[in-house]
């Protein structure tokens, strides 16, 4: 097992957005310094970080300068190009590891991969054409055509019912390699927030329940309303990954519940929008986790103390933000400008626990 890292070590994060900001915050809690590194201006983690690189993902010389100032490499996204990384290796560990960057970049290997561990996942089939895509439809049913690659908040999907044409959606997607996955009939959608330390230990928040609004998260509410053994199933679904990819730092694991099964949508190698109840309703919340499990600390008690409803402030919604501080705990990302479908903040409501 490799040392922990002290305090007043680095930390380097790749992406400034809310997530790496929230990382940020968290570290600094531990005596931990950030470096970020990301190509856009006026990155929301770079306010409550030491340092900032602003470059692309492929100035060599950034990333080398970058990656030889940090004692570890993590990353708040998961499209995080392999190039990168390449060069990124020689310099300090990346934690989560490449592998688990590997299965979630693209969702057939994904699918392919999860299911090898004897999780369900959603009936599907490879798409590189439009004689593909019939062939899938005619076997498949009612589904959605999904980009292989890059998609996020519902983007690069293409819902295909028994009526629709099939030529228009594989024009949307302008050549690229795709996935047809079969319509799952969902009673609700959770997520299992878990996390893995370096010597393989395991903890798991509490599933919480999401309602997505326009293809975007718009709530998570914990518990969420499933019996004990869908629960239960769904964490050892977590488990099961983060020790198969011999996993480090926290990891979200998207899930759809139909009756009494558990099917596993997709995996985000990273702290997710989906654990943010976690900060107020936790003793020790995702993004401590993370920064404990990539630093090599000891993981935290993940226990809730609380029940908690997270709702997603999107667009202008954040401009409530007077009235909105009354009612619970709110976040602003310090995003200057707020556009349709733009996370600005979350806020999070405690009720006492069931
Ligand atoms: P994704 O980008 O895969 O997370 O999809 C975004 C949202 O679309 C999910 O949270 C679901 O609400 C819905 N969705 C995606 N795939 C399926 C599926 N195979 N069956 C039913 N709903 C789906």
């Amino acid at each position: 097992m490799t040392e922990p890292l002290a305090p007043g070590s680095t930390i380097g994060i790749l992406g400034g957005g809310q997530l790496g900001r929230m990382l940020a915050v968290a570290a600094a809690r531990l005596g931990l310094h950030c470096h970020i590194f990301e190509p856009g201006p006026a990155p929301p983690a770079a306010e409550v970080a030491r340092d900032l690189t602003t470059a692309a993902y492929d100035d060599a010389q950034a990333l080398r300068r970058f990656g030889e100032s940090v004692d570890v490499i993590t990353y708040e996204f998961e499209n995080v190009p392999a190039e990168a990384l390449d060069l990124l290796e020689g310099c300090a560990p990346i934690r989560p590891g490449r592998a688990a960057l590997a299965v979630s970049q693209d969702r057939l290997e994904e699918k392919t991969y999860l299911a090898g561990l004897g999780l369900a996942v959603a009936p599907h089939a490879p798409v590189d054409s439009l004689e593909d895509l019939e062939a899938a439809r005619e076997r498949l049913g009612p589904g959605i055509l999904k980009t292989r690659r890059m998609g996020y908040d519902g983007k690069g999907q293409v819902r295909l019912g028994p009526s629709d044409p099939s030529f228009p959606a594989i024009e949307a997607l302008q050549g690229a390699p795709a996935i047809y996955e079969a319509m799952v009939p969902f009673d609700c959608e959770i997520s299992v927030i878990a996390a893995r330390g370096i010597a393989g230990e395991t903890v798991c928040f509490d599933p919480g329940q999401n309602l997505h609004r326009d293809g975007i998260l718009h709530q998570t509410r914990v518990p969420a309303a499933v019996s004990k053994s869908v629960a239960q199933d769904a964490v050892f679904a977590a488990a099961r990954i983060l020790s198969a990819l011999e996993y480090v730092g926290v990891l979200g694991v998207e899930i759809f519940v139909a009756g009494s099964k558990v099917i596993v949508n997709e995996i985000a190698p990273r702290v997710h929008n989906s654990g943010h109840w976690t900060i107020e309703a936790c003793v020790i919340d995702q993004f401590q986790q993370h920064i404990r499990a990539i630093a090599g600390w000891p993981l935290g008690d993940g226990t809730r103390h609380s029940n908690a409803l997270m709702t997603n402030l999107i667009g202008e919604e954040a401009d409530a933000w007077h009235e909105l501080a009354k009612s619970g705990g709110l976040h602003l990302y310090g995003k200057a400008e707020a556009r349709p479908g733009r996370k600005m903040g979350h806020l999070t409501r405690l009720t006492p626990k069931e």
